[in-house]
């Protein structure tokens, strides 16, 4: 026999097809789109390489606009489906333009796709959603929008904004899991990809076979067995939001944002990484290293003041200057960016890096924090 305490994971009744299609609902109103949303089983990475691959075939020409390492990626999969690929590129410390944007369209007038990141967490900025978005439909083209790190932790209006194709996933502000993901995609979206030959048909990265056998059919039967597991936790990280509110969830994340980044300039020796406030993204906060010292040793020595705190180093080649404060979100929290604070300055103490008074920086950090909540 099993042992007295039951697996809480384990031995659930199936999540059924009314379930499902619930909880594909309750995301489409957290995006705020009227269009079909799919649940896509697996990590944000899936659907956003399916979007690219059901949607562009070779004669496109698709605009991709890199503000971080995930544009990059994205550059690599639109030239594999043989589209011509123009780049628009902003520095890591800030965001694009609507006006490179609308430059870069008058320049190729046969741009069809154009793939955009709302926020990168992996590099604190954030663009200017809604304006490019009015660009870009003015032109004609299909807007593909990773919206993975901005979900929850700012406004995101993907009808309003004429996305045709918004990504999210829920482990990051939505405090939800990473196994699987949703896209709404568009009519006009739908039309473009129906019309692909090249798009993946009978395929894990198949948009189309969802739409043939889940939506056309009226979301009565599941294609295939579901991540149950995952897909249950992604509805309780949707109620928890609706419980507390998304505008209360997002000023959490703002707030995060504008403490930390206020909290480091009256600490001294760190930057806040993106110049502007409005280009920082309210779900991390990245900082520059003082000259001379290497950012994953600032790393180190705060977490040996305080191991709990969210920070890390930024990856790959940015791992030397840029430092990481995740506010995902329960880390969206006054006391856990207060905490991250101190154990900056602890540890650029014992690195021997002159900074302020602690009590000056928890009074800035604070200050901010109330600034964005009282509105
Ligand atoms: C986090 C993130 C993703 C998902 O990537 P993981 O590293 O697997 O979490 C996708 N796009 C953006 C912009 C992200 O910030």
């Amino acid at each position: 026999m099993t042992a007295n305490t039951a697996p809480a994971l384990l031995d659930l009744a199936p999540l059924g097809a009314g379930h499902f299609a619930r909880i594909e609902d309750k995301v489409a109103a957290l995006m705020r789109t009227r269009e079909t949303v799919v649940a896509m089983q697996g990590e944000a990475l899936l659907p956003l390489e399916a979007c690219i691959r059901s949607a562009v075939r070779p004669g496109s020409t698709a605009l991709n606009i890199i503000t971080g390492p995930y544009g990059e990626t994205f550059g690599g999969w639109l030239r594999s489906c043989g589209a011509e690929v123009v780049t628009v590129a902003a520095p890591f410390s800030g965001a694009v333009t609507p006006a490179q944007v609308a430059d870069a369209l008058r320049a190729h007038p046969d741009i069809d796709f154009v793939s955009l990141v709302h926020a990168e967490a992996a590099t604190g900025n954030t663009n200017p959603v809604a304006e490019i978005g009015a660009v870009v439909r003015e032109h004609g083209a299909l807007l593909l929008l990773d919206a993975v790190a901005s979900v929850a932790a700012e406004p995101l209006l993907t009808d309003e904004w004429g996305v045709d194709l918004c990504v999210i996933g829920g482990q990051k502000a939505m405090a939800g899991p990473a196994g699987v993901s949703a896209v709404s995609v568009s009519a006009r979206a739908w039309e473009r990809i129906a019309a692909n030959e090249q798009a993946p048909r009978r395929s894990y990265l198949s948009l189309l076979d969802w739409k043939e056998r889940w939506i056309d059919g009226g979301r009565t039967a599941l294609p295939h067995a579901p991540a149950q597991l995952e897909m249950l936790a992604l509805e309780q990280a949707l109620d928890r939001i609706e419980a507390d509110g998304l505008d209360g969830v997002i000023a959490r994340h703002r707030a995060a944002s504008a403490a930390t980044r206020a909290g480091v300039r009256a600490l001294g020796a760190l930057a806040p990484y993106v110049i502007r406030d409005e280009d920082a993204a309210p779900a991390a906060t990245t900082l520059r290293a003082p000259e001379g010292v290497d950012a994953r040793d600032v790393v180190a020595a705060a977490l040996a003041a305080d191991a709990s705190v969210p920070v890390q180093a930024a990856a790959g080649s940015l791992a030397k200057e840029m430092i990481r404060v995740n506010h995902y979100g329960l880390d969206a929290d006054r006391e856990v960016v207060l905490a991250s604070l101190a154990a900056f300055g602890e540890g650029l103490r014992a690195l021997g890096v002159p900074v302020a008074d602690p009590a000056a920086v928890v009074r800035a950090a604070g200050d901010a924090w109330d600034a964005v909540i009282a509105g």
